[in-house]
């Protein structure tokens, strides 16, 4: 009998097989030909995954956050003008992230739930004159998605460059970087990656390393240092042995194998799957009665669901069992709203049944605490939104 309950938290994920075997490989030379290779094809498969055919990609040992470091201390000098677009606990990560680097911050947030209105950010803008503007496609406490392509826009109209924390949706939800004019596209890889933690990944425009080849203060980062980074990258990708920091050699093979499946699906098809599980996520917790964080479908995102508890139910009672009726799934994150709802995160190697399975897990669990509904209503409502278009 199988008893391990799938993995459904918004990271790490379940990682396919062939990723994990890879890691399992005996370990080899950093500079060994054959990983020189596996790190070149790395780098230039990330430009098609960010669909960035120009930028510059970064693979760095670390967690997401390194790669929000990165960003931040490479572009950003003593005294720079921030604007941090908030929805949500990482917004906030970004704006202290940010000050330590000297940049004189503003915040813009909206309630957990919803996003700040583009009409006011771009009052913002033309208030104030700002060398960079973040925001979280995701962000992870909310399960609420900001539109990158507005951002992208804004960022070119006022000669901002702009940073997009995707850690919680690079190779699930649809970005396309350069069409859209993005400088930064970060992201970690145990999410929609399918790579067990321990890289920070990042792509730079080629006006963000711009900017930074024209900076006038030293990066007040050491180990994240473009100068110390940016002549390994491009060794690698020309197949050249070079040094600067040992890379995680078998975490960077496991990348490779991930970015040929994530390559091999498409991102099309990719973005289509992860925007079809989503739906149906949402769509059988509408079914369940649940109410959600995100206020509207329309800033919801698809890597992940945040429900809320019924009325007289705690996340204490219910969420160890729904990991006895087979799956994992995460408490709240955002400070204010953490004891009122669930997160359940869809990403990645995620299939339909993984979806079905823990949907008929939820349910066992809700009704196992005492809340009414019809039962199998929401894998009911769940497998019509899948097969709604045959
Ligand atoms: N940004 C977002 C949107 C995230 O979801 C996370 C991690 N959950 C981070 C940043 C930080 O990444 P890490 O935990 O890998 O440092």
């Amino acid at each position: 009998m199988k008893d391990r309950p799938l993995l459904m938290i918004p990271g790490p994920i379940e990682f396919d097989p062939d990723v994990i075997l890879a890691m399992g490989k005996p370990g080899t030379s950093h500079v060994d030909p054959d990983f020189i290779e596996l790190f070149g094809s790395a780098l230039e498969k990330m430009r098609d995954v960010w669909l960035a055919p120009s930028g510059q990609p970064f693979i760095m040992s670390g967690s997401g956050t390194l790669a929000m470091d990165m960003a931040a201390s490479n572009l950003v000098e003593e005294g720079d003008a921030a604007l941090v677009i908030s929805t949500g606990y990482f917004g906030g990560r970004y704006a202290e992230l940010l000050k330590r680097y000297g940049a004189s911050v503003t915040l813009l947030s909206s309630p957990p739930g919803e996003v700040p209105d583009i009409l006011e950010i771009e009052k913002e803008l033309q208030r104030k004159k700002y060398k960079v503007l973040t925001f979280t496609h995701v962000d992870t406490s909310t399960a609420v998605k900001v539109d990158p392509e507005p951002m992208g826009q804004l960022g070119r109209t006022y000669g901002i460059l702009t940073i997009l924390d995707g850690v919680c949706s690079v190779a699930g939800e649809e970005i396309r970087q350069e069409e859209w004019g993005i400088d930064v596209v970060l992201t970690a890889s145990q999410k929609a990656i399918g790579v067990p933690p321990g890289l920070a990944l990042l792509v730079a425009s080629r006006q963000a390393i711009d900017t930074f080849l024209t900076r006038k203060t030293p990066v007040g980062n050491y180990y994240a240092d473009w100068n110390n980074w940016l002549p390994i990258m491009e060794a690698y990708e020309a197949r050249k042995p070079s040094y600067f920091g040992t890379p995680a050699v078998s975490l960077i093979s496991a990348l490779h194998v991930s970015l040929c499946q994530i390559l091999e699906e498409g991102m099309e098809p990719r973005f289509r799957r992860h925007a079809t599980i989503g739906s149906a996520f949402r769509t059988a917790f509408k079914a369940l009665a649940l109410d959600q964080v995100p206020r509207s479908d329309k800033v919801a995102a698809n890597t992940l669901s945040a429900p809320k508890y019924p009325e007289g139910i705690s996340g204490a009672e219910l969420l160890p069992q729904i990991k006895r009726a087979g799956a994992i799934l995460a408490g709240g994150l955002h400070p204010e709203i953490k004891d009122s709802y669930f997160r359940v995160g869809h990403m990645g190697a995620v299939t339909q049944g993984d979806l079905l399975a823990t949907i008929g897990a939820i349910e066992t669990g809700l009704l196992t605490c005492g809340y009414q509904f019809p039962a199998g209503a929401g894998i009911n409502a769940a497998f019509r939104e899948l097969n709604s278009d045959r």
